[in-house]
């Protein structure tokens, strides 16, 4: 797989000194212009037909370097977001933190980021406008100053991630290490990497996705400071952080993503809730999500649809199962306990990755229904089959059984179930005696629509 950068590529060639980009000519790399997206190339022409500079960059470069197929192209100029607003006439510019203009086509759409500079201005600087901002904790709240195609690669995560590619003469500008350290298969973070990951923390858990996606290994330098520094995740947006775990959670290495987060401390920050439940890797808590990422990444590998919803229901339900059990001890009633420990469960967690309700509502169906699928008994199975989440709750209860929960066979008997004819379905509900706890008359039973199920 790795002949990306061809025998040509010479080393000596590298000049020393920041700013100075390693220059790898065409034929000296395994790019060709048309591994790149038509439109990506067409953008960056009009630029540079313009008057800029512009360049493909980031992932789609490294991507396609390691064989990979880029999952979208982004191109890097020096024109301001007005600049290529007007050039385009099907464009956008968007965004706060990082003003950004899309350009559509009809098959995709390019991003077309300005070049930005590392200048850092402090808080409360007068001027306001297009400036980059700091908080205490050295997190960057803001990042509009704009600078030289040199300032916007060393503000760039990874040496992997900034190299820039000039379509017009098939060039790769390198001006961090990064063709060495797709060689070699190394994640590297630029500059020093506890300013860089205190500038914004998500940067550890784009070492942490990179390095189980590439299959990469992390440098020393690099992954020192991270168990220390992960506490900072606290200062990532909640919505911001969500949408992270998710790239983390369904990047089809969500197994090896979770193990890396679970060394670097990270993963504690993103589901506090679990705190000591998690200790021993080997127990039952560290199974069940181990073997949720398991099953996720084969879903993914088969083109099955995945949800977050059902991730994070198995993340947190050991905790809704903790906290259940201690409303339970209290005297509560099943039912009553378990959609009181849910509320709080999530609760809890929306401040830290703010799960939007679409995904909450029916991660709590998926938990209800763990109480309602072992009362199968007479007319209940066909009313439970029919429920629009009883797809996802039975993969749930699986889950639970793979992950070693002893559930008296709930698993295959709804297997059995679903196989069967009607004359068996019938004859297997009226043989299933009915357990013990019975009387929790929920809402949730009667909620059953014969809809569609959704896995
Ligand atoms: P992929 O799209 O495959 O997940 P990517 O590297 O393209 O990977 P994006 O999130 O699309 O990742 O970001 C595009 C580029 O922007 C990156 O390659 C990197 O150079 C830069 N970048 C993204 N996030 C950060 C960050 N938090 N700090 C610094 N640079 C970043
Ligand atoms: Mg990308």
């Amino acid at each position: 797989m790795l002949e990306i950068i061809t025998k040509f590529f010479d080393k000596s060639n590298r000049k020393q000194g920041a700013g100075t980009p390693l220059i790898v000519k065409s034929g000296q790399h395994a790019l060709i212009a048309n591994m790149i997206s038509r439109d990506a190339r067409k953008v960056v022409e009009v630029l540079q037909d313009a008057g800029h500079e512009a360049y493909v960059v980031g992932g789609s470069i490294r991507d396609l370097l390691l064989g990979l197929k880029p999952k979208d192209f982004d191109v890097a100029t020096s024109a301001k977001p007005a600049e290529v607003k007007v050039l385009f006439r099907r464009s956008r510019i968007i965004g706060r933190r990082f003003q950004i203009v899309h350009v559509q086509f009809s098959r995709e759409i390019i991003e077309v980021t300005t070049f930005r500079s590392n200048e850092t201005k402090p808080n409360g600087n007068k001027s306001g406008k297009g400036l980059r901002q700091q908080s205490n904790s050295g997190m960057l709240t803001r990042d509009n100053v704009f600078g030289s195609v040199t300032d916007d690669a060393s503000r760039r995560d990874l040496t992997i991630n900034a190299l820039y590619y000039d379509p017009s003469d098939n060039s790769i500008h390198d001006f961090a290490g990064g063709l060495e350290d797709i060689e070699s298969r190394v994640i590297r973070i630029m500059g020093d990497p506890a300013t860089r990951f205190r500038e914004d923390p998500v940067r550890m858990l784009r070492v942490v996705r990179f390095c189980a996606k590439l299959g990469f290994t992390i440098d020393a330098r690099t992954a020192k400071p991270m168990h220390k520094l992960a506490a900072d995740l606290e200062h990532v947006s909640p919505p911001r952080l969500f949408d992270e775990t998710i790239k983390l959670f369904m990047s089809g290495q969500g197994l090896a993503t979770f193990w890396l987060l679970y060394e670097y401390g990270l993963f504690e920050r993103i589901v506090p809730q679990l705190g000591t439940m998690m200790k021993d890797r080997d127990n039952l808590t560290c199974r069940l999500i181990g073997q949720a990422f398991t099953n996720t990444d084969i879903r993914i590998r088969a083109e099955k649809r995945v949800t977050p919803a059902f991730i994070y229901a198995a993340l947190l339900w050991p905790a809704v199962q903790h906290l259940a059990a201690q409303y339970r001890d209290r005297g509560n009633s099943a039912s009553y306990a378990l959609s009181k420990a849910a509320g709080e469960v999530i609760a809890k967690q929306i401040p830290i990755t703010a799960i939007p309700k679409r995904f909450t509502m029916p991660m709590r169906e998926i938990w209800d229904l763990q109480l309602l699928l072992p009362r199968r008994g007479g007319q209940r199975a066909e009313r439970l089959v029919a429920h629009s989440r009883f797809r996802a709750a039975y993969d749930f209860v699986l889950l639970r059984e793979q992950a070693g929960e002893e559930l008296s066979g709930l698993g295959d008997w709804w297997t059995a179930y679903q196989e069967a004819n009607t004359e068996k379905r019938a004859r297997m509900a009226a043989t299933i005696g009915e357990p013990s706890n019975k009387k929790s008359r929920t809402r949730n039973r009667r909620r059953s629509k014969p809809t569609a199920p959704s896995e």
